[in-house]
């Protein structure tokens, strides 16, 4: 018998609509994940009444889908979400069901749900509903739709993406058919909103296991909203640095690093230049000159088009752009990088610098690792010595320059610089008087 500790509001909850005569149940990821042990993220409620009758139980809710038949329970702080049994109406488009139906089946509500493992619903008294073998499933460790894949997969397509999100976040498999349904229908995925997959696509990047992105592709549906990726799996690298093609590459990669948005998505598009910079040399080895510059373009493009927000694509973009910049082992080389690279982003760029290596010829490992470790050293020295490497840490502003007698203009924005360009080859001469000093012999060069 499967049991499972529901937290005491959630229970609350079932408790007041099982008084008032209604049946309620917690239902889908929260049964899934309490079964396998793990955290869940929120607790969802099903329940045969219906909105207006949540309503009139709870004294504070708020009309979070009415027309889906959601209501928010609010209990202190916490908001728990409940929804009526309800059956999807007929599936327009591949996304969106024409209109919803209350209806007083747990079972028909179970139904509709994607899959197995996500189709479970569980309360104290009639312990677990599982009309569709999901516990056996989650013992198998499969991702098996409820019903007929193709026709699950025919009326919502980004189900089809969730199959490998889940597969991602458990270490499951696709079961045979599903996975069949998705090579033959990816292709719908097309119809589906890029704010949709951007939040598939980060929940799997984000995962345990972000290499199942390789069954994003294999199954066909990276061609269709990242195609860019498909081109890195044809491109070789015939090079000493390398073993692996440009798409196996990105994918080792992005496991190397820590699951961060910022970073794994700076893994994901690091290299996707590559394809297009290629050359091959009279020894048959290729290169790749500039690709950090292209990879950026596509990174910012790409970004934009899955409607990533303005921060995300910043951030991203400066970290692609300088994946492949090794400063000179000097302190001065490295605060140069500082400045270029920003305090801000400086740490992340370490750590992909660190993933980019791991992900190559384990024969070259130890030499770069080596020398990230030398800029990582130096950087700390920098930290811990204060060194300016931003203007902000400039002794002078551009205030002083003015009272000093400069006008403002471009010219005393390149006197800044100037000064900045000094101060980065010798931190001691970080100091006011020295450099109003140089500033005013440069305004009269
Ligand atoms: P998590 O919140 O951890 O990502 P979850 O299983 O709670 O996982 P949600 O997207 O929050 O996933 O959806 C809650 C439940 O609603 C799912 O468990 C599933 O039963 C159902 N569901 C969500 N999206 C769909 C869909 N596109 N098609 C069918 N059922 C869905
Ligand atoms: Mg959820």
């Amino acid at each position: 018998m499967i049991q499972i500790q529901i937290p005491e509001k959630v229970n609350m909850i079932i408790q007041t609509l099982t008084t008032a005569g209604h049946e309620a149940y917690a239902v889908g990821g929260c049964v899934r994940d309490a079964i396998l042990g793990r955290e869940p993220a929120d607790w969802d409620i099903t329940t045969s009444a219906s909105p207006y009758e949540v309503k009139a139980l709870f004294s504070r809710t708020i009309d979070t889908g009415l027309q889906h038949g959601t209501v928010t329970v609010m209990l202190g702080k916490d908001g728990f979400e409940v929804t009526t049994y309800r059956v999807d109406g007929e599936y327009e488009d591949c996304r969106h069901p024409k209109e919803v139906q209350f209806t007083k089946s747990l079972i028909e509500d179970l139904k509709r749900r994607d899959f197995t493992i996500n189709a479970m619903a569980y309360n104290e008294e009639q312990g677990l509903v599982d009309a569709f073998d999901g516990i056996k499933d989650l013992q198998r460790g499969v991702i098996r739709c409820v019903g007929n894949a193709e026709e699950r997969f025919t009326e919502d397509a980004l189900r089809m993406f969730r199959a490998v999100r889940f597969s991602a976040q458990l270490d499951f498999e696709l079961e045979e058919s599903t996975r069949a349904a998705i090579q033959k229908l990816c292709g719908n995925l097309q119809k589906v909103s890029a704010e949709r997959i951007q939040v598939e696509l980060t929940k799997l990047l984000l995962s345990n296991h972000p290499e199942k992105f390789l069954d994003v592709w294999e199954t066909g549906m990276t061609h269709i909203f990242l195609p860019e990726f498909d081109v890195c799996m044809q491109c070789e690298q015939n090079n000493p640095h390398h073993i692996y093609s440009v798409g196996e590459h990105t994918v080792h990669a992005i496991g190397q690093i820590e699951a961060d948005k910022i970073l794994r998505l700076t893994m994901l598009l690091h290299d996707f230049g590559k394809p297009s910079v290629k050359t091959t040399d009279e020894n048959g080895i290729d290169h790749f000159h500039g690709h950090q510059v292209r990879s950026e373009e596509l990174a910012g493009m790409i970004l934009r088009r899955l409607k990533f927000d303005n921060e995300t694509i910043r951030k991203v973009k400066i970290l692609v752009y300088y994946h492949d910049y090794h400063p000179s082992l000097t302190a001065a080389g490295v605060r140069r990088a500082a400045n270029k690279i920003g305090e801000e982003l400086f740490p992340m760029y370490l750590e992909v610098q660190r993933a980019d290596i791991l992900a190559q010829n384990p024969d070259t490992h130890q030499e770069k690792l080596e020398a990230l470790l030398e800029v990582k050293r130096l950087y700390e020295k920098i930290l811990e010595e204060k060194n300016c490497f931003t203007l902000k840490q400039l002794a002078v502003t551009g205030r002083d320059l003015m009272q000093a007698g400069i006008p403002a203009g471009p010219k005393l924005g390149e006197i800044l610089n100037h000064l900045l360009e000094m101060v980065l080859e010798e931190p001691e001469q970080n100091e006011k008087e020295w450099l109003l000093g140089k500033a005013i012999e440069f305004y009269q060069k």
